[in-house]
């Protein structure tokens, strides 16, 4: 049996809609899948483990980056620069895993371009006051910060209209049964059933 290639899948969701949670449940049941870790200029916060999280760098070795064509796609969210890098993602994905890039709508556009074949979900909260209560639970950041993110994430949440799959996050256990869905359905189309079941199919049409 010889596996096939696997799919770009494109997950963003608002600051608080519990993307990063769900995501690594999923990977925890299924750690074929694997996430892709950005670069960003932003802080790290507390708890988060460079090269795990992000990779942490300065604004001046992102540009660099830029200037070496480095990103896949780019993007600038709340004041920080994100970027996914090119290294090891064709790889990944010849090798025939499932690849998750946890990006904001402007990467996503611009991935969509490059790889019309990805597939994005969009999370969304099931309402502001669930949103709002999640950014404040987190405790990390000021009030100011979190009005702003509210902003931003009524602005982010306006585009869940341009991806192929729409998740509401009100129940975590239904939410992650959702996004198991979304990825066992892909890998059940008849293209790659045909790559992954090759022998057996040439032996039943023989
Ligand atoms: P946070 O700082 O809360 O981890 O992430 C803020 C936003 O940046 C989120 O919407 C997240 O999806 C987005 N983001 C994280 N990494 C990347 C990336 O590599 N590219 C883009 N375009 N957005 C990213």
């Amino acid at each position: 049996m010889t596996h096939s290639t696997g799919t770009l899948y494109i997950v963003s969701a608002p600051s608080g809609a519990g993307k990063t949670s769900l995501v690594k449940a999923l990977i925890d049941l299924e750690p074929q899948i694997r996430v892709s870790v950005s670069h960003t200029t932003r802080a790290m916060r507390p708890g988060e483990v460079n090269g795990v999280n992000y990779h942490f760098v300065e604004r001046e070795e992102f540009v660099k980056m830029i200037e070496h064509g480095d990103f896949l796609e780019r993007a600038e969210v709340f004041g920080n620069l994100y970027g996914t890098s090119q290294s090891h993602l064709q790889q990944t994905l010849d090798e025939g895993h499932d690849l998750i890039l946890e990006i904001d709508w402007q990467g996503a556009e611009q991935v969509r371009q490059l790889m019309p074949q990805a597939r994005s979900i969009f999370i969304l909260p099931p309402s502001q006051q669930a949103l709002r209560e999640r950014l404040d639970n987190r405790g990390q950041d000021s009030d100011e910060i979190i009005d702003g993110r509210m902003r931003e994430a009524v602005s982010e949440m306006s585009h869940y209209v341009d991806y192929d799959y729409l998740i509401i996050n009100d129940d975590f256990a239904l939410a992650l049964e959702d996004l198991k869905a979304i990825f066992r359905a892909n890998r059940l189309q008849q293209k790659r059933q045909q790559q992954r079941f090759g022998k057996l199919l040439a032996e039943l049409l023989g």
